[in-house]
């Protein structure tokens, strides 16, 4: 176990995000498009959130509502019962125009309405603004003019059967606090009406509303983190065994055939698993069948290429021998015997291929490595092959700024690539020049190939690299391909952990660039080569350039494909008719 203080990997990482801050956003916005479960809880965390809200607004104004409405209602019982008690007092009472009287009647009937209501907020005004000299005076405890708007005043004066009311703000030594004003009329004798005012706070039906809205925000917030998770643990259990069919999808396809989900119970989820399952079995079955069967081909072109091979020396001695006595025989036996000698020794060069490619296939070559100067190599390769490029008109150039420096190498399959491109350069280079470059730099060193023939058809491209395949297998050969030698060459590169690169246009010719690592022992734990060749395949606008390489006193022109082949037509044609 790992010692609690020392923080794992992924601790790390969420730690140095936390303090990133500034890449908060980019996170978040990553998680949303990788995370089902993020983005899932995230949605029904702001859903409920939202109808939690709308709910508990709806609830506290509802609750505001009848809070106020009861208060409203007991504050007007409240007010009635105390008016009627003092009326009471008021009517069964004669002071008989006498003004003490009146006053000691009046505050009479002011200890009665602070006794008979919870108010003890009173105020009465006479009506008759008009002076009397018996009227008594307005009662006045606590409640300022001020807070009777004149408009309930109005009201109150016009009406004296009814109670009024309004809703006021009551200035207390805590600050205002809301408030119901109930008015209604008093009819004092000898005197006539006074308006009568009870005001009455709704401090406990606030203190209630409070207590309400605190206990929904309280309510409301712990249901949004339940919910949230709740749906964390219901989303685990489904996005955990989907997680799972992810990584075991994603290694089946890298080719980890072996891997199987687990099947847990007999839900849709476990029946996606034994599905899955039997899916991985059908595959791994099929592609193993397909192996063995790949494998009885291969060991039967082994087979037979190998069993072909001792009559095969027999009939080349013999075609041989028949070829160096030809001059003693008529003419057309002796273009037979050279016919035969020619394709013996075609069959023998596809012989040695496949038996190659067998080898390949059975994943058997081993690497014969030393030491080898590319450009030297390249050298002695364009020498031998001097004769060839000669009978066919063509100038064979060797540029080399680099590459002399030994590398190692297996330097017979390497001689067979350059051999085997350049063997196609003069094949396809129309008699035109053709520029060997060999350069390197720190990591690799290669070797390109440049013709200005007539090139290879953009959709042909791909298939150059592909076994037997030839662009045009009517076209008169020299060299007797067999259209096995770029796909050997391709194997004899990637075996060095090299590549070779091909760059081709119709009319402008091919280039072909073959590139190996300086550092072969990166090669052997896998690496491929990743930096860009020292030669780039695309010789950009090089036709200029090569004046200067191939000493020519002109640039060397784009060919005419169409007229090209119609006259390699008319020639094959010549040459068919004699
Ligand atoms: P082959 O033995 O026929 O030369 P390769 O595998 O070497 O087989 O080449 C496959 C085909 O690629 C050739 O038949 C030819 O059509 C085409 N090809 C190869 N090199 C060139 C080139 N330099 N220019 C044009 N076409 C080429």
């Amino acid at each position: 176990m790992a010692p609690a203080s020392a923080p794992t990997a992924a601790t790390r990482v969420a730690l140095h995000t936390l303090r990133d801050w500034r890449s908060w956003p980019d996170s978040l916005a990553s998680l949303w498009r990788r995370s089902l479960r993020f983005r899932t809880i995230l949605i029904t965390l702001a859903l409920t959130a939202l109808a939690i809200v709308v709910a508990c607004i709806w609830m506290a104004l509802a609750i505001q509502n009848d809070l106020f409405q009861a208060r409203k209602d007991q504050v007007l019982a409240d007010s009635q019962r105390a008016t009627e008690a003092a009326q009471g007092i008021l009517d069964a009472a004669a002071p008989q125009g006498d003004s003490a009287r009146l006053q000691s009647l009046m505050n009479l009937v002011g200890t009665e309405l602070t006794q008979q209501s919870t108010s003890d907020l009173i105020r009465t005004f006479r009506i008759d603004r008009s002076t009397s000299q018996i009227a008594p005076q307005d009662i006045t405890t606590g409640l300022g003019e001020d807070i009777i708007s004149d408009e309930l005043r109005d009201t109150v004066r016009a009406d004296d059967t009814r109670q009024w009311w309004q809703s006021v703000s009551l200035p207390t030594e805590d600050g205002d606090v809301p408030g119901i004003v109930v008015g209604q009329q008093l009819n004092v004798p000898d005197v006539g009406g006074y308006e009568l005012y009870l005001a009455y706070d709704l401090d406990s039906a606030s203190q209630t509303l409070g207590f309400v809205h605190t206990t929904l925000w309280v309510v409301g917030i712990g249901l949004v983190l339940l919910i949230g998770a709740i749906s964390w643990f219901v989303l685990r259990s489904v996005t955990t065994p989907i997680g799972e069919a992810a990584d075991t999808s994603a290694k089946l396809a890298a080719g980890e055939l072996g891997v199987r989900l687990p099947v847990r119970g007999e839900d849709e989820l476990a029946t996606l698993g034994r599905s899955f399952n039997a899916m991985a079995d059908s595959i791994e079955s099929q592609i193993k069948e397909l192996a063995d069967l790949s494998l009885v081909q291969q060991r039967f072109v082994s087979d037979v290429s190998h069993e072909l091979r001792t009559p095969l020396t027999t009939i080349r001695l013999a075609a041989d021998m028949i070829n160096d006595q030809r001059a003693d025989f008529d003419p057309s036996t002796a273009r037979a015997a050279e016919l035969l000698n020619a394709q013996v020794q075609r069959f023998e060069t596809l012989l040695t291929d496949l038996l190659e490619i067998s080898r390949y296939d059975a994943g058997s070559v081993q690497l014969e490595l030393e030491p080898t100067s590319l450009a030297h190599l390249a050298a002695d390769v364009i020498g031998s092959m001097q004769q060839l490029a000669e009978q066919h008109g063509t100038d064979v150039r060797l540029v080399a700024p680099g590459g002399y420096s030994p590398v190692e190498m297996d330097p017979r399959r390497i001689r067979r690539i350059v051999r085997n491109l350049l063997g196609n350069a003069i094949e396809h280079g129309e008699g035109r020049p053709i520029v060997v470059t060999v350069d390197s730099d720190q990591q690799a060193v290669a070797l390109g190939v440049r013709d200005y023939g007539l090139g290879i058809k953009p959709d042909d491209l791909e298939r150059v690299f592909d076994r037997f395949w030839r662009a045009d297998p009517s076209r008169t050969r020299t060299i007797g391909g067999t259209g096995l030698g770029l796909s050997i060459a391709l194997g004899d590169a990637r075996l060095h952990g090299g590549e070779l690169a091909l760059w081709s246009e119709v009319g402008r010719g091919s280039h072909f660039v073959l590139t190996l690592p300086r550092d072969l022992a990166s090669e052997r734990t896998g690496t491929r080569l990743t930096a860009p060749s020292p030669i780039p395949a695309d010789p950009g606008d090089d036709a200029v350039a090569a004046i200067d390489a191939l000493g020519l006193t002109q640039p060397i022109e784009v060919i005419d494909v169409a007229a090209a082949r119609a006259a390699s037509r008319d020639a094959e044609r010549a040459g068919g008719g004699s």
